[in-house]
């Protein structure tokens, strides 16, 4: 999601007439992108913005914005602990960090001026503007953002919020536009893609997305992730056998082997309902490559 994210804000800047630098020496404006799913990346954070005060107190002019899930805390703290920062921006609000930047251009350069389609879009992760050209052969497109689920061990429902999906519409015409410049692989992108559409009119789900996707012509894979267990429908399992460019890939977080510490995580599936879920899908799709995620350690989980 942060890398999809990153591209976003890549294209969002190059539509406004700015370059990619080349590294820190001579940039005009750093975004960093967090993450802060480990304490680790945490830590990288906190480390890479020390580096950033060193070189501001060389470089006055340097605009540092940062945005990613380290900034769902007290801002007014943020700002206390990192004053060398000029904007923390929510992940994915991409209007904070535009409307930031048409007031404050970095040096030398002018406000710069976006197309109006360009401007940011209204859902979290729905930015309708064309990427960068530097699209992969294989592209990440967000679909749904944030999540409704609260297992207890997870910070996604309170630094991404809710689940907001975008129209199918709007991704379609992203994924042709993808493929119009090379993209031949896709991997739609959400905490949980199979609550994909509930919030959209008509309650469109990830089938829906799947069908719609499949035709378009030069587009060759289609993969998705995350699955959620219970949130994953029989209809799904019928469509991506059906739909020859849906990878036999499924990414399905069991995160315990243990039923009371499943209960505990707040997953809503026991071990014996996520065996009959892989049943089910590999009858379905004989040859399916099957990921997926466990936790170990879990408070109150002995050895
Ligand atoms: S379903 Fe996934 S993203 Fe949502 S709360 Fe649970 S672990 Fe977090």
């Amino acid at each position: 999601m942060n890398k999809a994210e990153s591209r976003r804000i890549a294209g969002l800047l190059t539509a406004g007439g700015y370059e990619e630098g080349a590294g820190l020496d001579g940039a005009d404006l750093v975004i960093l992108n967090t993450c802060v799913v480990r304490q680790s990346a945490e830590d990288k954070i906190t480390g890479t913005l020390g580096l950033l005060k060193g070189i501001k107190r060389e470089r006055q002019d340097l605009r540092i914005a940062v945005t990613g899930c380290f900034t769902a805390r007290d801002r007014k703290a943020l700002h206390k602990r990192f004053p060398h920062v000029d904007l923390f921006f929510d992940a994915g609000a991409y209007d904070q960090l535009s409307e930031w930047l048409s007031t404050h251009p970095p040096r030398g350069a002018a406000a710069p001026k976006w197309p109006p389609h360009a401007s940011a879009g209204d859902t979290p992760c729905a930015l309708p503007i064309e990427a960068d050209g530097s699209t992969g052969v294989s592209t990440y497109v967000p679909i749904i953002q944030g999540c409704n689920n609260f297992c207890s061990y997870c910070i996604v429902p309170y630094t991404r919020g809710r689940e907001v999906s975008r129209p199918i519409g709007e991704i379609e015409e992203e994924v042709r536009g993808l493929v119009s410049r090379g993209t031949r692989e896709v991997a739609l992108l959400g905490q949980n893609v199979d609550s994909f559409g509930h919030d959209l009119p008509g309650q469109p789900d990830l089938a829906d997305l799947l069908i719609r996707l499949q035709p378009i012509p030069g587009l060759l894979r289609i993969r998705f992730l995350t699955n959620q267990p219970k949130d994953m429908s029989r209809r799904l399992i019928k469509t991506m056998a059906e739909l020859d460019k849906v990878c036999e890939h499924i990414d399905l977080a069991l995160q315990s082997g243990n039923n009371d510490i499943l209960r505990e995580m707040n997953r809503g599936y026991t071990v014996e309902d996520y065996s009959r879920l892989v049943d089910e899908i590999r009858a379905a799709v004989p040859r399916l490559s099957l990921s997926t995620d466990i936790i170990v350690g879990f408070p109150g989980e002995t050895e």
